[in-house]
């Protein structure tokens, strides 16, 4: 049902550690209405990110802080309410940075792209396997990691939505795909459902021997997710002319202290590591979606979605990324289509 109000979560603070609910506040404005050639877009699904952690910190990233006072920065699936003009008809549905917000104006900066009409998939598979996480996957393994067909892909934060991704086009590719994740049950899905075919419970006792015998070849691509002492093992892994794709650090995003890294590793193994950010991929993510679509379409890749209703749970959800509590894309439900 169509609000009468627009819900709007605004910083308050920056964050210190964890976010804590004092740091957003909660406010009612009016529904926005649409000026010439601009629309108005309802807000369905919100994606939360680990990223949305990093644009709170007042630091120099890929993309300038949210400041305070401001409507959260966060990506989304919302559609078209109120159109004047030809670029959008009521009932499109949109995807990009729509915000923490029930309603998005759609003026000439909006940062969204319309999604394509008449779908045969729900809506919310675009902001996860067929949104920025798939393409993160999708580019951060084959563009950066370069695997080749025989070798071992490590995956960090693998029952994630980004890393589940991986280790599925890693199979794919013909690798030998090697994920880590918090808990048995975790992952037996990576291995029973995904086909992974070796997961590691980095929580159980002994998971740094079980990694060594999950890898009995080494590793030749690791496309970290987590950083800190889980990179450290996995990097003392690693073959020559190993691939490190630095896709996240999740285990800093709630602390300032300084990430440090394993450079004798690097240099004593010839290690190509390089961090990247999707949006470096835009040009290509045409290329990116279709192929992904062809994957979930034939079922080679598989996706699951951990969703939370109610736009007002986005910052406490925000912090079940950070507590694994997430299998897949995690995402807050706000209105029907
Ligand atoms: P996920 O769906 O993977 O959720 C995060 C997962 O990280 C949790 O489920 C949890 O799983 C794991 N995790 C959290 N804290 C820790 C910790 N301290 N140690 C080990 N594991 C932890 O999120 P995304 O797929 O969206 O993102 C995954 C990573 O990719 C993040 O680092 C993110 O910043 C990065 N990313 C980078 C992009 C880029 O362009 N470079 C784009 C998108 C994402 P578990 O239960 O296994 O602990």
């Amino acid at each position: 049902m169509a609000r009468d109000v627009n819900r709007q979560w605004l910083l308050r603070a920056r964050p210190e550690g964890r976010i804590k609910a004092t740091d957003f506040e909660l406010v009612e404005r009016d529904v926005p209405t649409a000026g010439a050639g601009e629309a108005i877009a309802r807000l369905l699904y919100l994606s939360l990110d680990p990223t949305n952690r990093v644009w709170v910190n007042d630091a120099e990233s890929y993309l300038p802080p949210v400041q305070i006072g401001e409507v959260m920065r966060g990506g989304g699936i919302a559609q078209v309410v109120e159109s004047n003009t030809p670029m959008y008809a009521v009932g499109d549905l949109v995807s990009g940075l729509t915000g923490w917000q029930d309603y998005v104006r759609l003026d000439a900066g909006a940062m969204v792209q319309p999604l394509p009409k008449g779908l045969s998939v729900p809506p919310e598979v675009f902001l996860g396997v067929l949104g920025f996480t798939g393409l993160t996957a999708y580019f951060g393994l084959l563009d950066v990691g370069q695997p080749q067909a025989g070798e071992t892909v490590v995956i960090s934060a693998a029952a994630g939505a980004t890393g589940s991704v991986v280790g599925q086009i890693a199979r794919i590719k013909g690798c030998r795909a090697v994920g880590i994740a918090g808990g048995p049950e975790k992952c037996r899905w990576l291995t029973d459902e995904l086909g992974f075919d070796a997961a590691v419970d980095y929580k159980a006792d002994g998971w740094t021997r079980r990694l060594r015998e999950a890898c009995p070849n080494g590793i030749d691509v690791n496309f970290e997710n987590v950083g800190g002492t889980m990179m450290d093992e996995v990097m003392s892994l690693m073959n020559l002319n190993g691939r490190v794709a630095l896709c996240g650090m999740i285990s800093g995003y709630n602390s300032d202290e300084t990430m440090r890294g394993r450079f004798d590793v690097i240099l004593m193994k010839r290690l190509q590591v390089r961090g990247f950010i999707v949006l470096d991929y835009l040009p290509r993510f045409a290329e990116g979606v279709t192929q992904l679509a062809q994957w979930y379409a034939e079922g080679r890749v598989k996706h699951r979605d951990t969703i939370v209703t109610g736009l007002e749970q986005a910052p406490t959800a925000l912090n079940m990324l950070f507590d694994g509590r997430n299998f897949g894309k995690l995402l807050i439900k706000v209105a029907d289509p």
